[in-house]
């Protein structure tokens, strides 16, 4: 497997720049030695921890997408006036301006190529934006883009007001159109292809950290290193997913002696593809469940995705599971 591994790495294009990223606000305790208690905002009650990503909260059950960074100034009357800023070049995506809206309150999303591949940064519970700010403007890092606030339809109090973080993947650009069936009566998507279901977030201290301690830090290196939590065997599709054209994968093999017939998926616990894998020896009518790593799947007991059937032998998807399989597959 890891030499097969090694070979598609050598096929894939290289890029000679590092990928150029910087914090989100001025708050850089992140590097700072034993600096997290000042960079993190905990939940009400719980310690900074409570603020990074991952399975943080509620005893390991309950996910955190991003990381929460605290809030450094405030104005006269209390207010948070820390500059939100891009961390790397890109575009606006989409600037979500009515705070009542989501749990994400005012949020903005910037598209980003890093070493090719498709990535959000994403800005939310903002108190505003930079006026003028629109979807399709080209930022650079560092431009100020908005402030950082407590908006949000779960009220955050203002003494805890901060700025929620992500790096995330879009999982499919057509997402709108597979979840408008789903609906309930009366409810509506407000947010398109940017809803926050259609964005899966990734730990974006660890990017800040390594791309600070490695000058030639690459993005694509460093997801493709994620420890692999399962594989996945899709039908081959032509054209490929949205999501596979988007990382520019599922064309990496150029002209085929065989037919393409399945992509052998690579995942991470939390359900971002990491890696694929044209395969000409197998196919599949539908997802399936290839093989499981399972202490990495355990590691992460929030965001299950794969679990044993009732003899408990073979792994199948879990509902959650299914639904992200449809979700990525849908065309
Ligand atoms: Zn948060």
């Amino acid at each position: 497997m890891t030499m097969m591994r090694n070979i598609f790495l050598l096929l894939l294009p290289v890029c000679a720049w590092a990928v150029d990223i910087g914090l989100p606000t001025a708050n850089h305790a992140l590097y700072s030695p034993s600096g997290e208690p000042q960079f993190f905002q905990g939940t009400a009650g719980h310690d900074w921890r409570s603020g990074q990503y991952g399975c943080v909260r509620s005893g390991g059950q309950q996910f955190h997408e991003g990381m929460d960074i605290r809030c450094l100034e405030r104005d006269r009357r209390g207010e948070p006036t820390d500059r939100v800023f891009a961390v790397g070049d890109g575009e606006v995506a989409y600037a979500a301006k009515n705070a009542g809206q989501s749990n994400y309150g005012r949020y903005l999303l910037v598209r980003h190529n890093w070493d090719g591949v498709e990535v959000f940064s994403l800005y939310s519970h903002l108190g505003g934006f930079v006026p003028g700010l629109r979807a399709g403007q080209h930022v650079k890092r560092g431009d100020w883009i908005a402030v950082l606030g407590y908006s949000g339809t779960q009220k955050i109090p203002r003494e805890r007001a901060h700025l929620h973080f992500e790096i995330c993947f879009q999982l499919n650009r057509n997402f709108a159109a597979w979840f408008a069936p789903k609906l309930a009566k009366g409810d509506r998507n407000d947010h398109a292809n940017y809803n926050g279901i259609n964005l899966q977030g990734i730990n974006p201290a660890s990017i800040f950290l390594a791309a600070r301690e490695n000058p030639a830090f690459n993005f694509r290196a460093h997801i493709e290193a994620q420890p692999v939590a399962f594989t996945v065997l899709f039908p081959a599709r032509r054209p490929p997913l949205s999501w596979m054209r988007a990382q520019q994968w599922g064309v990496v093999n150029g002209p085929e002696p065989k037919p393409v017939t399945a992509y052998e998926v690579w995942f991470m616990a939390v359900g971002v593809p990491t890696f694929v894998r044209p395969r000409t020896d197998v196919s599949a009518a539908q997802p399936q469940v290839l093989s499981v790593n399972q202490p990495v799947v355990d590691a992460c007991p929030a965001r299950r995705i794969v679990e044993r059937d009732a003899k408990r032998r073979a792994w199948q998807f879990t509902k959650r599971g299914a639904e992200l399989m449809e979700m990525l597959s849908f065309q």
